[in-house]
């Protein structure tokens, strides 16, 4: 990977490599500025570095120097509130802090007891939402990266595009992420980064300003776009391409999509954190809008993994799976002689070569693209003084698209200090709309709470 990210910087040298509102760096700069971090954070031992900040030069700079030093970086934006923020820092055994979030990086050594990775061989460690009330590490090593690399940048049309530009909207501290990073950079296409994501203005004047011919996007993110009635092809004829990723492509936006944009093309790839990114993808065509129920996931011969459906599960096996979360195997990995497989928890059908996705297995939601284990939500109100119990329930749209997170509480708590709670402890997105303090809960007839009935309170 070393020598790889060495020979872009020789190739590509005088490219535009990364944009981030007015700073810009070409592929020389940008490797020179991490060949400066990296002196930094050699030498000592190999323990991950936490890279907080949010997506500037700066930031990028650092994700590549760690690379360079072959040292997991592990990032954190400012929107992790700082409750959860100790938490990552703490689990993943980061021995470094370096803060992007103004000005030059400043580095920082952290004393921390976790052994975690030292082992050379991880290249990041991305926490997702944890069912027990923690979030869960996932190391994903060189090998898994390589993988994912070699079948990105070899993934129609994508491979089309040379010279590009590549809007990324997701924090990196999201998968999503690494596909706009690794394909930009591997590709020599430039990654042009939106850096408030839920700001309508600041979305358009970055899309105008740059004209970026790809995005990485998740529906969510495109369904905000479409609010703007202009965007279309005839004011945006620059854009080429939609990559898709992360959850469920309805096909009322890929239809709405098509209207605006009659040239376009679009991808819907599938795939989790534990399995680098995504595995596998599919292009929509206007006639599957026609004939297909659900739009495909992927197609399975070009995929980056080998999918299975087992019990009506997808799971996942090879070069494209981590090798187990950082303290422990809670979750679906497991090994089959050598090989590492992960029992994903969506279910899913594979039908004429192509990968189906049909819901999941537990209580883990998508809103607003965003991965949230209610359990985790439930185990940070259930930690509240006072709370007897809890459930969280997700309430969804016709099409089956989460609309609103909200909470219920019994005991002698207040919704006050429920929220306190919640605000040190979990992102804004994961944070129910409401909380009802309830004296019962209502029970179904196997005396368990009755979420189906909570849902219409
Ligand atoms: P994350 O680890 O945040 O990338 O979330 C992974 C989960 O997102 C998967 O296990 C699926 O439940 C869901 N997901 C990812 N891609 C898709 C897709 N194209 N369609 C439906 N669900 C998806």
């Amino acid at each position: 990977m070393i020598e790889k990210l060495k020979e872009l910087a020789e190739k590509f040298g005088e490219r535009t490599a990364y944009i981030c509102e007015d700073e810009s760096k070409t592929f020389a700069e940008l490797f020179a500025g991490a060949q400066k971090i990296a002196k930094e954070i050699s030498g000592g031992d190999k323990s991950p570095v936490a890279v907080f900040g949010g997506k500037n030069c700066a930031a990028m700079e650092t994700i590549l120097a760690c690379i360079l030093e072959k040292r997991a970086y592990v990032p954190i934006s400012p929107s992790i509130p700082e409750g959860r923020r100790r938490e990552i820092i703490e689990s993943s055994g980061a021995g470094v802090l370096i803060n992007c979030t103004e000005g030059e990086p400043k580095t920082e050594i952290i004393k921390n007891s976790a052994q975690t990775v030292k082992d050379n061989e991880t290249a990041y460690i991305i926490f997702t939402s944890g069912s027990t009330g923690k979030p869960k590490g996932v190391p994903i090593s060189y090998d898994n990266l390589d993988n994912f690399i070699e079948w990105i940048t070899a993934l129609e049309p994508l491979c089309e595009y040379e010279h590009a530009k590549v809007l990324n909207h997701a924090d990196f501290n999201f998968d999503l992420s690494t596909a706009s990073i690794f394909y930009a950079l591997f590709m020599g296409n430039a990654l042009v980064q939106l850096p408030k994501t839920d700001d309508f203005i600041s979305i358009f004047e970055t899309i105008e300003k740059n004209r970026p011919e790809i995005f990485v996007a998740t529906p969510s993110f495109m369904r905000l776009c479409m609010l703007e009635k202009d965007f279309c092809e005839n004011s945006y004829p620059y854009i080429k391409c939609i990559y898709f990723c992360g959850e469920t492509l309805q096909k009322s936006i890929v239809k709405a999509i098509f209207e605006r944009f009659p040239h376009i093309r679009i991808i819907n790839a599938y795939g989790p954190t534990e399995a680098t990114s995504a595995v596998c993808a599919a292009e929509i065509t206007k006639e599957m809008l026609k004939y297909e129920d659900n739009l495909p996931v992927g197609i399975i011969e070009n995929a980056a993994a080998e999918i299975e459906i087992e019990k009506g599960e997808i799971v996942l096996k090879g070069k494209s799976v981590f090798g187990g979360y950082l303290g422990g195997t809670e979750g679906g990995f497991y090994r089959m002689g050598e090989k590492r497989c992960y029992r994903t928890g969506d279910l899913g059908f594979i039908e004429n070569g192509k990968l189906y996705f049909s819901g999941r297995k537990d209580s883990q939601i998508k809103y607003k693209g965003y991965r949230i284990e209610l359990s985790e939500i439930e185990a940070v109100i259930s930690s509240v003084e006072g709370v007897e119990s809890c459930a969280v329930i997700a309430k969804r749209n016709n099409e089956g698209e989460v609309r609103l997170i909200k909470a219920f509480a019994a005991g002698t708590a207040s919704e006050m200090s429920i929220r306190e709670e919640l605000a040190e402890r979990l992102p804004e997105y994961m944070i129910p709309k409401t909380i009802k303090i309830m004296d019962s809960f209502p029970l179904n007839q196997n005396g368990k709470i009755d979420r189906k009935e909570l849902e219409h309170r």
